[in-house]
């Protein structure tokens, strides 16, 4: 799937082959939240993101609202998709809302605001997928922080 936001500018890019891997994980979880890192890189003068891979936590907290990951071991296997040509880097982050819409609560928007201010991982503008899954449907919300504000891609 391709999305835009026309506004800013940009558009994303994520193969169903990696959402479809990202739902059935969320799903062995459910009724808990989960989720990971995203990895990807950028095309066209930084404007368009492609969203290849995910790297899951080694260790996480979890319950029916809220998800907590470990970045442990995650820069080693970073390193190795950054070797990959293209280049691969760490894009953004992902995890579902069971039962829920996807739409960002109060601790996701602060957790972007954490990672807008570590230094050490140097990403702009980080995304944040957020699957909406229950039992009978999947409904995925795409967002990207630009100039301190979070736009929804349609
Ligand atoms: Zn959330």
């Amino acid at each position: 799937m391709i999305l835009r936001i026309e506004k800013i500018g940009l558009s994303i890019e994520a193969d169903d082959e990696l959402l479809n891997s990202l739902v059935e994980k969320g799903k062995s979880h459910y009724p808990n939240e989960f989720g990971g890192f995203l990895v990807g890189y950028y095309a066209d003068d930084n404007k368009h993101l492609h969203i290849t891979d995910t790297i899951l936590p080694k260790s996480f907290k979890t319950s029916i609202y809220n998800f907590e990951r470990s970045t442990k071991g995650i820069e080693k296997k970073l390193g190795t998709f950054y070797k990959e040509i293209p280049r691969k880097f760490y894009v953004g982050e992902w995890h579902t809302h069971p039962d829920n819409s996807p739409i960002p609560s109060l601790t996701d928007i602060s957790a972007i605001n954490a990672i807008i201010n570590n230094k050490n991982a140097c990403l702009a503008n980080p995304v944040l997928l957020i699957i909406g899954n229950s039992k009978t449907k999947v409904d995925f919300g795409f967002y990207v922080w630009f100039e301190n504000k979070l736009y929804r891609y349609e």
